[in-house]
């Protein structure tokens, strides 16, 4: 895979992850918080460790929910100046970071992994049964 990195729509806030890091997965989330945050039907998330990701921009915001449906606190970074979401850092999974993959420079490497909170998906999406589909979350390792 090439390097990842991208940028907010206005371009604002950027980001990159360090040279040879392999996304540890991505998991498409059909959770209901994510339908609201992204106003689409899911999220795509690179799974990357927190140490390999590096966020810039003075325009950074950062939302924590806690839902019904995940609940432990995530915390959600965007750009306060576009609305674009960047990152969600999971409390019950440390040290990771969930790259929201539509913010991607190059999308072309994005291959799911998982999805996620298949019971909150919109009836017309169809899960990829090739996948790991969790009616809930991931299942703890
Ligand atoms: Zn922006
Ligand atoms: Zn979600």
């Amino acid at each position: 895979m090439s390097t990842l990195e991208g940028h907010c729509l206005c371009g604002n806030v950027t980001y990159s992850v360090d040279d040879g890091t392999e996304p540890l997965m991505t998991v498409v989330c059909h959770c209901t918080v994510c339908q609201h945050q992204t106003g689409g039907p899911f999220s795509v998330n690179v799974v990357v460790p927190e140490t390999a990701f590096h966020l810039n921009g003075d325009t950074v915001g950062e939302y924590v929910t806690t839902s019904e449906e995940t609940q432990t606190p995530v915390q959600r970074k965007f750009c306060t100046t576009c609305g674009s979401p960047i990152v969600a850092i999971l409390h019950a999974m440390p040290g990771i970071v969930a790259i929201k993959a539509g913010t991607l420079s190059d999308t072309s490497g994005v291959q799911p992994t998982a999805e996620i909170w298949a019971r909150s998906k919109q009836p017309w999406v169809e899960t990829n049964d090739d996948l790991g589909v969790f009616a809930t979350g991931l299942p703890a390792s």
